[in-house]
């Protein structure tokens, strides 16, 4: 079963934190050591971590106890006594250690009384701890015809079924004692499978191994087949910030058998053919792994129905991370799950409905089995065993079934998804259409209930209108009736102010007139002042002459007055006393 050209495997341990390193483990193909004297440095060339993040690169999966069985030559010849045997045992300071240990070591020892095994040490070193392994392919493929290439002296099989025993095992690989280093079987928490590293001495050695064992039975009564695979590089690591991020130059691929088998097409190089049944429900049970997240979701109907895409939460056109467990939503939906290749290079996907794998590197579906339209799961490219009813077919008949099933049921899927996505774009525009009437409905109502609002104030408005127009009416007259009483005084206002000016020229001239008048009665009554006098004087005068024996001479006598009778009356009448004086 040799093909022209092979990919190699790498292995990588991720322990956790707590948990110890495997540094027996480690291992490194003859072709990396030459690359390293190549670069000069002293040390071999590391394994070299793409960016990305951690979580999403581990996804679902979940640490895991690990054991590795390690069966170590020990050089002794096929007619070894059992004594000889036991005492390389006791050399093994490994032989302290039995936690762990398989109930087939027994089974190995006993076996040692045969002469077939007794070149492996009875006790398997057996080394414990936690991690997740991953499992890469090289992108690069190695010729496998050329020795001076150079694959690698380590061996990987792949998927070994727990009903193949450790003595078994043995057994199977009796033949290649002599060429054979040491055996290192790796058991995870998958209670029905396991894998084995088989280390042989040369190149040469581990081509003739691969040559013979790889896709045959590990027994005549057992249909499993062994696949064989080279391991570039075995490595150990604690888990780290990059530790698990994709590997620069490969792919990864699932650790789980179930899994692996449905993109077989994919890691041709890597194995062939990992069961030479069809995938039909019985093998599918048989495989049945609690661990991985990609097989319960596909097995398990009842959990599909809750499941969504991690990112968008939507449930229809699921695809499945075949690394990690990741799910993700489909092209036609949010496009998560490419999403999710572009940011781990997980490159597998499935979709659970039909079990179909994409490969987003290759960009085609990679399985060769298919869910037919009864259910039933079908293989279509005619690499596993021949069906019994195609037994007849020639096998371009059989290609050309194939390829036709392959395509139609590419047009058909293409189709549905195309239906899916429109009568959801179609949904999409009749509930927005929806949303839009809804939203003009209620904006109807809104503005009827601003149109009555509006016409009540209206009316309200107008009615303020007639009364204010009313008083402005009432005012407009009571101001004409204050304008007409206005100019009634200012008219009456002028004639009084033209009395007046009459009034005061009047009082004017009466006043004159009285100044005259008091002045005209002052000298009249000065002159009468006088004339009293006179009158006084005389009257008196003539009572003394009456009195007097004179009367008579002063009858005869005259009587003078001063010319200024007012000035010079006292004088007079002093004069005219003494005249009288005298004449008396
Ligand atoms: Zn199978
Ligand atoms: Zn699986
Ligand atoms: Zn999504
Ligand atoms: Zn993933």
């Amino acid at each position: 079963m040799s093909t022209a050209t092979v990919s190699l495997c790498v292995i990588l341990i991720e322990v956790t934190e707590e948990s110890q390193l495997l540094p027996s483990v480690q291992y490194l193909a003859p072709k990396y050591r030459g690359n390293m004297a190549d670069n000069g440095s002293g040390k071999p060339k590391e394994l070299q971590f793409a960016g990305g993040d951690k979580s999403k690169t581990r996804g679902l999966r979940k640490p895991y106890n690990l054991t590795v069985e390690t069966f170590t030559s020990t050089e002794t010849t096929a007619t070894t006594t059992t004594g000889d045997k036991k005492s390389g045992g006791v050399d093994n300071p490994s032989k302290s250690s039995s936690s762990g240990q398989p109930s087939d070591v027994s089974d190995s020892e006993g076996a040692g009384e045969t002469k077939k095994v007794t070149f492996l040490s009875g006790n398997p070193f057996v080394e414990v701890t936690k991690g997740v392994l991953h499992l890469y392919k090289e992108n690069e493929r190695t010729p496998m015809d050329k020795l001076d290439v150079g694959r690698s002296e380590m061996l990987l099989m792949l998927a070994v079924p727990a009903s193949t025993s450790c003595r078994d095992l043995l057994q199977f690989v009796a033949p290649f004692q002599a060429d054979i280093e040491h055996i290192k079987i790796i058991r995870d928490s998958i209670p029905n499978q396991y894998m084995v590293l088989i280390k042989l001495k040369s190149q040469r050695q581990a081509d003739t191994f691969y040559q013979t064992l790889n896709g045959t039975t590990f027994n005549s009564f057992e249909e499993d087949l062994c696949n064989l695979a080279y391991v570039a590089r075995v490595e150990t690591m604690k888990e780290t910030e990059n530790v698990g991020l994709p590997l620069v130059g490969h792919t990864e691929l699932p650790t789980c058998p179930v899994c692996l088998e449905r993109m077989d097409e994919s890691v041709d190089g890597v194995l062939t053919i990992l069961c030479n049944h069809s995938f039909h429900s019985l093998c599918l049970s048989k495989w049945s792994d609690a661990r991985c997240p990609v097989c319960r979701f596909v097995q398990t109907p009842e959990l599909v129905v809750g499941n969504q895409c991690s990112e968008c939460k939507s449930s229809e056109s699921l695809w499945i991370c075949l690394i990690c467990g990741h799910i993700g939503c489909g092209r036609y939906v949010h496009g998560h799950a490419y999403k999710h290749f572009c940011e781990t290079s997980h490159c597998y996907a499935i979709q659970p409905d039909n079990n179909r794998v994409w490969d987003y590197v290759g960009d085609n579906f990679v399985h060769r089995l298919l869910q037919n339209k009864d259910g039933k799961l079908v293989e279509v490219s005619g690499r596993g065993a021949p069906r019994p009813e195609d037994a007849g077919k020639t096998e371009t008949e059989d290609k050309l079934d194939s390829i036709q099933l392959e395509f139609t049921y590419m047009l058909t899927t293409q189709l549905e998804s195309q239906r899916y996505y429109f009568e959801e774009k179609l949904a999409s525009q009749v509930r927005e259409m929806n949303r839009d009437v809804e939203k003009l409905q209620i904006r109807l109502e809104e503005n009827d209930k601003y149109k009555t609002e509006t016409d009540i104030r209206l009316k309200g408005l107008t009615k303020e209108k007639v009364n204010l127009e009313k008083k402005i009416a009432q005012l407009t007259q009571k101001l004409t009736k204050a304008t007409t009483d206005l100019n009634d005084e200012k008219e009456v206002n002028k004639h009084m102010k033209k009395d007046h000016d009459k009034w005061v020229a009047l009082v004017a001239k009466l006043e004159k007139e009285h100044e005259q008048y008091v002045a005209e009665k002052t000298a009249e009554i000065v002159d009468l002042k006088e004339s009293l006098r006179d009158v006084m004087f005389f009257m008196e005068a003539g009572k003394l002459v009456g009195g007097s024996e004179l009367r008579d001479e002063i009858t005869e006598g005259q009587v003078v007055v001063g010319p200024s009778a007012a000035d010079n009356a006292a004088a007079a009448s002093t004069s005219k006393k003494e005249q009288r004086r005298k004449k008396r």
